[in-house]
């Protein structure tokens, strides 16, 4: 694996690999990497020739109130937890590589971006389909992959590639968790001990909503009514509880076809999200509430 972070270089090596007929997966990142991060990079790594993934924490899409400073970091663990998974490029730009200059043009991509968390964070989405669309024009990838915990950001993602025909396939990978069920987050090293005991509630908040939903709920509100109250039984308050249509994520009168419940709650100083994805075809209901990975089970058994 080679560490790169200059613009130029990474460009040139990709349009070498393009030339010489090879595939380019990409795997963006903000680093501080655990098992969700490391199963983008392996299905990268299956599916393509050459693996590029990023570490760059985007100013763009942190609000001035937000943690850009204190975003955990650790690229000694991630440079070598990025090798051990078979990547080939490593790109660790600067911020002054990304943005030699003030950023006068943005990517928007309006409607998608507006409620969920883009009501708490007016601003987040657009920096981060800015900094994505940079990077797909700098590696070119065949095929980029983002994970389905950022349910909002992948939807974006998606749409800012179909509307602008950018020549790229966005895979959407399966929600990691731990083996309680917290969904893996870098900010989850912000949270204490009693406030990690507290996360739990988010996940236990969306397996009761799946739970009402699999026994027959159809009414959102009832619904969002569930995950807030299984929320607060944990003592969180969540910033939001919404049932959408994963499509698009329009709002539902009734919940039918594939829907995603989505939360979002502050817990200590870490603003967790989380989601549980179902299909609903009449009485039949199939949920997809994200993956343990093995070795996770093994280690704590
Ligand atoms: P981040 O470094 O948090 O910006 O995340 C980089 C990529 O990893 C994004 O596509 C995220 O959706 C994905 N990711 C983060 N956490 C998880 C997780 N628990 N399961 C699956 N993918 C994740």
């Amino acid at each position: 694996m080679i560490v790169v972070e200059r613009i130029a270089e990474l460009r040139d090596r990709c349009d070498a690999a393009r030339r010489a007929g090879k595939t380019v997966g990409l795997v963006p990142t903000m680093g501080f990497f655990h098992e969700g991060h490391r199963s983008l990079m392996r299905a990268a790594r299956a599916e393509n020739d050459l693996v590029v993934t990023t570490i760059f924490v985007n100013p763009l899409q942190f609000a001035e109130n937000e943690d850009l400073a204190g975003y955990p970091r650790d690229l000694a663990a991630d440079t070598v937890a990025a090798e051990a998974e078979g990547v080939d490029v490593l790109f660790v730009p600067s911020v002054p590589e990304m943005y030699p200059e003030p950023t006068v043009t943005t990517v928007h991509v309006s409607g998608l971006t507006e409620g969920l968390c883009g009501a708490a964070r007016p601003t987040h989405f657009d920096g981060v389909t800015t900094v994505v669309a940079k990077l797909f024009s700098i590696v070119g990838p065949s095929t980029a992959y983002f994970g389905r915990k950022d349910f909002q950001q992948l939807a974006v993602v998606r749409r800012m590639a179909a509307d602008l025909d950018l020549p790229v396939e966005v895979v959407g990978c399966p929600l990691v968790r731990e083996p309680d069920g917290v969904a893996m987050s870098s900010r989850n090293a912000y949270l204490s001990h009693d406030e990690r005991g507290r996360a739990i509630g988010i996940f236990a908040s969306l397996r009761a909503a799946a739970a009402a939903v699999e026994a027959g709920e159809r009414d959102p509100g009832r619904v969002r009514a569930i995950v807030e109250d299984e929320a607060a039984r944990h003592g969180l308050e969540l910033e939001y509880a919404e049932v959408r249509r994963t499509s698009d994520l329009a709002p539902l009168a009734t919940i039918d076809g594939e829907v995603v419940v989505a939360v979002a709650s502050a817990v200590g100083r870490a603003r967790l999200i989380d989601n549980v994805t179902m299909q609903i075809a009449g009485a039949e209901v199939s949920t997809d509430l994200g993956v343990i990975p093995i070795a996770e089970q093994e280690s704590t058994s």
